[in-house]
């Protein structure tokens, strides 16, 4: 079983798209726009956490992967988590 490219990819976008806008917010000391960030962060978290788990132990949050070809091991079990 493998996990999906595309979800992995969604974690890092809603990660990046976090940290510019925290960093527009806090240059335009703008409340909003932080709390915008913080939504963002949130989702990112929340995707990882919920939908990239190890597929051997069930382990949430392995390090999600933009290039389908690498893999990464996991923290708890050890083993191969491919992305698709
Ligand atoms: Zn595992």
């Amino acid at each position: 079983m493998k996990l999906s490219k595309s979800t992995a990819r969604m974690t890092i976008v809603f990660f990046n798209l976090g940290v510019i806008i925290l960093v527009m917010g806090v240059g335009m000391n703008n409340k909003l726009v932080v709390s915008t960030a913080s939504v963002l962060f949130g989702a990112a978290f929340i995707v990882r956490f919920y939908m990239l788990r190890c597929p051997h132990c069930g382990h949430p949050g392995p390090i999600p992967k933009w290039k389908g070809n690498d893999s990464v091991i996991c923290r708890k079990c050890g083993e191969k988590i491919e992305y698709q």
